[in-house]
């Protein structure tokens, strides 16, 4: 497949004729005319795994990630709204940026803050700051004892200094209202609008939030939604069963799937892996055996949902294939049961193998690789395993399906393809394990026809052909024959799904 310079008309949502034409894109719909002079049309970009609610909420929310100084964080705050109830919510903070790098107090929300509660996440997530209106609501004090798995700072008076870690967090969160529906939409409107300014006409949208579904299911019912949204619904805990979740088939909202863990991440050392870290003496965690995964898959594929679990080690990969090769050899997963695997960063050539074999689709993000190069060295070291092992992937005939995990790494799909076809670190100048590089036409089949085909959607998405789903990204320049390092400067001029042009560039 390459990007193509043509006439392409458009009827009730698909693609009726294409004529080639050497100027440009012309695009003729129910809507009319539009001419894209000089510029490619591509089928429409797809991210394989992401989280669009994350999204919405970083894009909508009191955000504090990258701020320098106590004083910036506080002023930010002072100036925004409360986003929970009363309670000002945010989240990014992190002292490590700050010149006095010790933890931030309640007292230094409370000279802002006397009257409302706030809590303020820290970046990572692991802990929180809160002001001592916040601790009364709560009922915290010099008494209240550390939870399971859980801190509460205190000062030299032995009082709680207003950071919680961990499960303390809990302690405070669950006095914390929960989004109201109209913020939920407002969430995932924000985020698809997003997507689509970055050509994405699709995403595959991971550890969807059960109760988020109703309003997801409305707004796709409704036309509101921009781009088509394949949901995995969380399950690592059987929130599905729960909420008794099942499959449901629509144009623009799709409940597809179950997403579960096998391990953590390989930042934290949560990788499950076959050998010990090289910087540190375990093998990381297994947060899914491979029995629990085999017997809460079935459930799922019983219920006719799709399989996608996360496996970063190489530990995990090979104990989910363990999982799913048994599926797949009692007859429990059919040739039509799609199972995938989410990230496949570090994995043994034979798990590689059998994930072909055994017909298991693959969800890595090469962006991923490109962030996290220097830290991944000094985890893995030396080891017989591959890391982002995309070429290694595709010579066992997997099609990798293109993804970014947004909002951890940017939701721009173009920056994963440049990732794909250079694999140069950020700051460095040359490629990582260059022999994993993949071409800029296979990266493009990769954020296309194969991210649908894990999703069971090929035959009808992902090539620019009569009868197919008109959706289609007009870029200026062609990713496919232009130089490597060209693909990042390239922009998205407009973006179609469903044939209704949803975004263009002014
Ligand atoms: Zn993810």
């Amino acid at each position: 497949m390459n990007p193509i310079q043509a006439i392409i008309t458009i009827e009730r949502g698909r693609i009726v004729g294409i004529e080639p034409y050497p100027n440009g894109v012309i695009i003729i719909s129910e809507q009319g005319r539009h001419e894209y002079p000089g510029a490619y049309a591509v089928p429409g970009l797809v991210d394989a795994h992401c989280h669009l609610h994350v999204l919405g909420e970083l894009l909508n929310g009191l955000m504090l990630y990258s701020l320098s100084s106590k004083e910036e964080i506080l002023n930010i705050c002072k100036n925004h709204s409360t986003l929970r109830g009363d309670w000002l919510y945010g989240m990014g903070w992190n002292q490590e940026l700050w010149t006095d790098k010790s933890y931030p107090t309640a007292q230094d929300l409370d000279e802002v803050f006397p009257n409302i509660p706030v809590y303020l996440r820290r970046a990572d997530g692991h802990s929180a700051w809160v002001n001592t209106k916040g601790m009364q609501i709560a009922g915290i004090d010099a008494r209240t004892p550390d939870p399971d798995g859980g801190t509460i700072l205190k000062d030299e008076h032995g009082n709680p200094s207003g950071i919680f870690i961990d499960n303390a967090m809990d302690l405070i969160s669950m006095y914390i209202p929960a989004l109201t529906q109209e913020q939920i939409r407002e969430n995932i409107i924000t985020a698809s609008k997003a997507c689509s300014a970055f050509g994405i006409t699709e995403v595959h949208d991971m550890d969807v939030n059960p109760e988020y579904l109703p309003v997801f299911l409305e707004l796709a019912e409704s036309g509101a939604l921009p781009i088509r949204i394949q949901s995995y619904v969380k399950a690592q805990n059987d929130e599905w069963i729960e909420h008794g979740c099942l499959p449901a088939v629509g144009e623009f909202m799709r409940i597809a799937g179950l997403k579960f863990f096998a391990d953590g991440a390989l930042g934290s050392r949560g990788a499950a892996m076959i050998e010990p870290y090289a910087d540190a003496d375990h093998h990381g965690l297994i947060l899914m055996d491979e029995n629990t995964l085999f017997e809460k898959a079935k459930l799922g594929i019983d219920a006719g949902f799709s399989i996608a679990t996360h496996a970063i080690g190489d530990k995990a990969n090979q104990l989910v294939m363990n999982a799913y090769q048994q599926l797949r050899m009692e007859g429990i997963a059919d040739d039509h049961t799609i199972l995938r695997i989410e990230h496949n960063q570090i994995m043994k050539e034979i798990d590689i193998e059998r994930m072909h074999h055994f017909d298991i689709k693959s969800i890595p993000q090469s962006i991923h690789c490109i962030s996290d190069a220097n830290m991944a060295k000094v985890r893995l070291g030396n080891r017989n395993s591959i890391a982002y092992p995309w070429r290694s992937l595709i010579d066992h005939g997997l099609k990798p399906a293109g993804s970014s995990d947004f909002p951890i790494e940017s939701a721009n799909p173009l920056l994963g393809i440049d990732a794909y076809c250079r694999r140069i670190p950020m700051q460095e100048k040359e490629a990582w394990m260059p022999e994993e590089i993949i071409t800029q036409k296979e990266a493009l089949l990769s954020y296309t026809a194969w991210a649908h085909e894990a999703s069971g959607l090929e035959y009808r998405r992902g090539a620019l052909a009569i009868k197919f789903d008109a959706d289609i990204t007009i870029l200026d320049t062609d990713i496919v024959s232009c130089p490597v390092d060209a693909i990042k400067k390239t922009n998205v001029l407009a973006t179609y799904s469903a044939g209704i042009r949803r975004f263009h560039a002014e």
